[in-house]
This record gives structure tokens, sequence and C-alpha cells, in this order.
């Protein structure tokens, strides 16, 4: 029998990190020692069993996995596919991005750092921070851009109950990627103690592969599920949002040696693989969004999650080998889908998956997405962070 399409698909990188020609670690010299160390303690930890039982414990009797996959029958009734819907929405702090922090701070503990730091654009990743190191006893600070703290107060108060400290960021766009580069200055400076939890499949090696590791339960409970459902057979199509793209990894992970598709689904006017080029921008190398100077451009998107010009790399090697396939869906098919959803199945979801579900509502029917398939997605956070916004838009 032939190999499946991409069983040599989602291991381990290259020893310098690399996913075909992308990833790897540009970085001052500083901080490719902590680097290295983390590389080590985390492949030490996760050939540990003992790191992995207290992990998968924790994911469970804290953050509440496995999460349901839920059959849409409403929706599917609606679009003519069979839709289910992997619920990290139901997970802890209400997205997938818990699986993750909880991962980066029990490693944090192993090394034996006491300080985490973090960045954080909209503000979930900054509070899925500041929930583990609350659960962990860990000191927290978390980086933010001056205008993502006048747009996202309620986040800010969040991370401050949860005992963390958010510190202003005022230099350049003040936003995002401004706050990335001042948490590796702190990290440049504090390296002996502190951990920096970075919260997607970005930056420098190890973090893509790492943070890919810590999200593929999302992918490999799906799979299970759905074989379950659908009498031993895997999904059609696998769909998730892709920001950096940690939740897209996480359930590509669990299906890329299937004969599914795998699609990912970017914002519009974030779509990186697509308008970008590749090029090197916080630690490593990958898609990116450039003006015709090679300067990063900004992204733009309804969705805080999906606003950043860069695509973690292993989805710029996906794309470029063929394996997955990345569409983009704008502003208004997003709110479209948003309220579908909450009118069909009595969900209201992120903005973030909305994009995935405005792919489906667009493909459902034509060749992308004949009638009758079966459409895995993944609905990787729940909306009520993102009402008061939808509020305003829809007037
Ligand atoms: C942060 C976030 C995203 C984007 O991050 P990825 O790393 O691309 O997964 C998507 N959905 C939700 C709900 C988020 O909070």
């Amino acid at each position: 029998m032939s190999r499946p399409p991409g069983a040599e698909l989602m291991r381990d990188p290259t020893p310098d990190g690399r996913f075909g020609e992308f990833g790897g670690r540009f970085l001052p010299e500083a901080l490719v020692p902590a680097c290295q160390e983390l590389e080590e303690a985390f492949r030490g930890a996760w050939a540990d069993p003992a790191f992995v039982a207290e992990y998968g414990a924790i994911l469970r009797d804290y953050a509440g996995r496995p999460t349901p996959v839920t059959e849409c029958h409403r929706l599917s009734d609606r679009l003519g596919v069979r839709v289910l819907l992997k619920r990290e929405d139901l997970a802890h702090t209400g997205s997938h991005k818990i699986n993750n922090v909880v991962g980066q701070a029990l490693l944090a503990r192993r090394m034996g750092k006491r300080r985490v730091i973090a960045e954080t654009g909209a503000g979930q990743h900054g509070v899925a921070t500041a929930t583990a190191c609350a659960l962990f006893g860990l000191e927290c600070v978390v980086y933010m851009g001056e205008v993502d703290i006048r747009r996202q107060a309620l986040n800010v108060f969040r991370m401050q109950l949860l005992g963390a400290e958010v510190r202003t960021v005022s230099s350049g766009s003040r936003t995002l990627k401004d706050a990335i580069n001042e948490a590796l200055r702190d990290w440049v400076a504090s390296v002996e103690t502190t951990y920096y939890c970075l919260g997607s499949v970005m930056g420098p090696h190890p973090y893509p592969w790492m943070v890919r590791e810590f999200q593929r339960v999302v992918g490999e409970e799906a799979r299970a599920q759905c074989r379950q459902l659908l009498a031993g057979a895997d999904p059609d199509v696998v769909v998730a949002c892709v920001g950096g793209g940690s939740n897209a990894a996480g359930t590509f992970a669990g299906f890329v040696d299937t004969g599914a598709r795998l699609v990912g689904a970017q914002a519009a006017g974030g779509a990186a693989i697509g308008h970008g080029a590749p090029g090197v921008v916080h630690g490593s190398k990958s898609f990116l969004l450039q003006d015709e100077h090679g300067q990063v451009s900004e992204a733009h998107s309804i969705s805080a999650g999906l606003d950043y010009p860069g695509v973690g790399p292993e989805h710029s090697y996906l794309a470029s080998v063929g394996r997955a396939q990345y569409v983009a869906a704008d502003d208004a098919e997003v709110l479209d889908a948003f309220r579908l959803l909450a009118e069909t199945e009595g969900i209201i979801p992120a903005l973030e998956p909305a994009h995935a579900l405005a792919w489906v509502v667009r493909a459902a029917g034509t060749a992308e997405l004949p009638a009758g398939s079966t459409v895995l997605l993944t609905l990787s956070g729940r909306g009520d962070k993102d009402a008061a916004e939808v509020m305003e838009l829809l007037g």
C-alpha cells in the first residue's frame, strides 16, 4: 500500500529548526543559548512520561479536556455539507490557548525559572499566560502595546486580577509586533531567571515545533472523535483559522497522515500565505506581508487574533509542498458566518474561527467542497470577547 500523503510531515524539524526552507533561529547572539537551553529542556520533558502525564492530567482536570466534537445538524442542512465542530470554545479560558500555556508553564517550572514573560495583542494570550502562572505560582509580566491596552481594557483587568503585571509598550506602532520586540529585549536581560512564553507557532526554534506539540492534543482528540462519529472514516476536509497558526497546526497534526484535505483560513487583510513573501521576522523565516522595500506591513482584520502580518513557518512549508491549502475570508463574510452559527446552532463563535466557517459557507456546494462532504472545523474559541465589537458593527 502506498503511504498517505502526509506521513513524513509535522514531525520534528531539522536540527537547526527548519521546515523545508522555513523556520530556523534568527536572533541576537545573546538569545541563542537561551533557545538552545529551551530546546534541550523541551526535548527532555516531552520524552519524559511523568511530564507528559502531568500535562495530560492538568488539561483534563483543570482545562476541561477532552473537548467534545459537536455535529451541527441545522447548519449542515442549510449548507448541504456535514459540519462537525471541535469545541475549543469549551476549554478553560474559552479557547485552545490554554493547551499551550499549561505546557509552557510546566516547562518553566521544570527549568527552575520563577518568572514568566509574554507578549499579547488582543490580550487573549496574556490572559491565558496569567492563568497558568497563577495556577503554578509563577511571577508573570505581560508586554502589551499602548494602543491594544486602550482597546482591550477588560483583558488588561483580567490579567491584573490573575496577578500579572501588564507593561505598556509605547514604541513603534504600539501594537503586537512592538510588544514582541519588547519581550525579547526583557528576555535578553533576564534570561537566567526568566521563561519567555510565546503564544503561537512562531518565533525562533524550538517555539514553532514546541507550541505545535502542545496543541497536537486538539487534532489527536478530534481524529479519534471523528472516527467514532463517522464509523471509522476521516472527514473529507479539515479547516481551522490561522493567525500565527497554533490551533490550525495542532488540528492538522492529527490529520496530516490521513486523506483529509487541510485548509487554513486567514483574514483577508492578514493573508501572509498568498499575499506575502518569504522574509525573516521575530526569529524565524516564513511568509510575511511586506512592502516593495521588504518592510513589514500592518495587517488589518476585524479579529484581533488574526491581525498579524506573519504566519508560523510550518504553515509556509505545508503550503509550499501542497499538503495544506490557505484561503482568506473578508470581514463581511466573517460577520455573516458569526451570525449564522449563533442562529443555527446556538453557538456564538470567536471572530477568528468565524473565518474558517466563512470559507465553508462560501465553498459549500462548489468543486472546493462538494455537496455531501464532511468537514471538521476547529472552533478555536468562544465569541463572548467579540460580542461588544460585533454589536457596534451590526449597529
Ligand atoms: C489567539 C486566537 C487565535 C489565533 O491564534 P492561532 O495561533 O492562529 O491559533 C485563533 N482563535 C482564537 C479563539 C484565539 O484566541
